[in-house]
């Protein structure tokens, strides 16, 4: 089976590679908005249609004839086309109804997350130790290399946040999955809002509280930069300032995803989860008519990109890693799963009177509702392998 495996290190680059570095995102970033405004007339006038990566290619070339965009001439080829591939997966995510993906939209310089990818890695690139040299003037870099790289790479990420540039090399390395050490142990896991996950044995996983800590302290660095006049040199340290705290909040988050995830996943050969978007989920901190969201009010002034790091990621790290240990995620349809009495059967919202208990009103069986959710989750789970011939012997 073959994997792919990102490995993501601090680079350290100095002020001319850090002002190359610049330039290189900069046209980066261009073609991708002239692309998208492109992309956006073809869908105004002929309605679910943009593009593909095939002809916005070719865009490319006749750009670098015309005179206002002749600067282009200058730029490395290779990070364009990605670029271009990146926005025609972005329009891909968006039209796939299953992912509903937000709209691609226009970059700003210093918001929006620049990044360049340098592809044919064995071709353009090479690593010496600690060090990487990168084409299209860049040359060598030193990286703080915290760990092996194991693989094959592909290709590698320039991008910058947190005030600081960082490579991601992708590898591609060939393994077969182990068997895993516990096959009978299945559990349905629901995600929620007061807990990040509550299973279907009882236990629960604590909601990931990081930006707590540090909320107030990010607080105050927003109103600091609110302050500072557009892109002064104070202003620029006060983004830096923020972006930090962002950083860390979002690190924090991340750690306990890993560690919470791999512990399942060692724990339990197949995982029973609800088919959520992606966009649901990031979208639960608003809650619903039925549950609404415990924290909107702290959540809702938080950067996007640390909500993105919630349960989609989880998901995403839930499914790599079993597929590494013998494992396995299954995901099923998620209705009703919180009004259904794992009994009985019966389904009904008055099952449900307050948010923490479930009590039928047919057979009064009662639990808590989030362990009735993870339940109902591994039922189906089970029902669906079932009818695929395919049992544990034992939960
Ligand atoms: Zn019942």
């Amino acid at each position: 089976m073959k994997l792919r495996k990102a490995f993501k290190f601090r680079l350290d680059v100095n002020a001319e590679q850090q002002a190359r570095l610049r330039v290189l995102c900069g046209h980066a970033r261009f073609v991708w908005n002239q692309a998208l405004a492109r992309c956006n007339e073809a869908y105004a006038t002929e309605g679910e249609y943009v593009p593909r990566y095939e002809s916005m290619s070719k865009w490319i070339t006749a750009w670098k004839r015309e005179e206002d965009k002749a600067f282009l001439t200058e730029a490395y080829t290779d990070n364009l086309q990605q670029k271009l591939k990146d926005l025609d997966s972005a329009w891909r995510r968006y039209f796939d109804p299953k992912l509903k993906a937000d709209r691609p939209c226009f970059k700003k310089k210093g918001r929006s997350r620049d990044s360049v990818r340098f592809v044919n890695f064995n071709k353009y690139c090479q690593l010496n130790g600690r060090r990487v040299k990168l084409p299209a003037g860049i040359g060598w870099c030193k990286f703080r290399k915290s760990r092996d790289i194991t693989g094959l790479i592909k290709n590698c990420t320039l991008s910058f946040s947190q005030g600081h540039w960082w490579i991601s090399y992708q590898a591609e390395q060939d393994i077969t999955p182990p068997a895993h050490p516990a096959p009978d142990h299945w559990v349905g896991i629901d995600v929620g809002i007061a807990q990040l996950a509550t299973l279907s044995d009882g236990s629960s996983i604590a909601a990931i509280n990081s930006f707590r800590q540090h909320e107030q302290a990010l607080a105050r660095a927003q109103r600091q930069l609110s302050r500072k006049v557009r892109f002064s040199s104070n202003w620029h340290k006060a983004k830096a300032r923020v972006q930090r705290l962002q950083g860390r909040i979002a690190n924090v988050r991340q750690d306990y995803l890993h560690k919470t995830s791999t512990t399942l996943c060692q724990n339990h050969a197949m995982l029973v989860i609800e088919d959520l978007q992606v966009k649901n989920m990031s979208a639960s901190a608003k809650g619903s008519v039925e549950s609404p969201g415990k924290h909107v009010r702290a959540k809702s002034g938080l950067n996007t990109s640390i909500l993105d790091q919630g349960w989609g990621e989880f998901r995403r790290q839930l499914e790599y890693k079993s597929l590494w240990m013998g494992g396995e995620v299954l995901a099923v349809p998620a209705h009703h799963t919180s009004q259904t009495c794992p009994e009985c059967g019966k389904v009904s919202p008055l099952n449900r009177l307050t948010q923490s208990a479930f009590v039928c009103i047919d057979c009064g069986y009662e639990n808590n509702a989030d362990v009735v959710g993870g339940l109902n989750i591994l039922a189906r789970g089970i029902e669906i392998r079932e009818r695929a011939g395919r049992r544990p012997d034992r939960l």
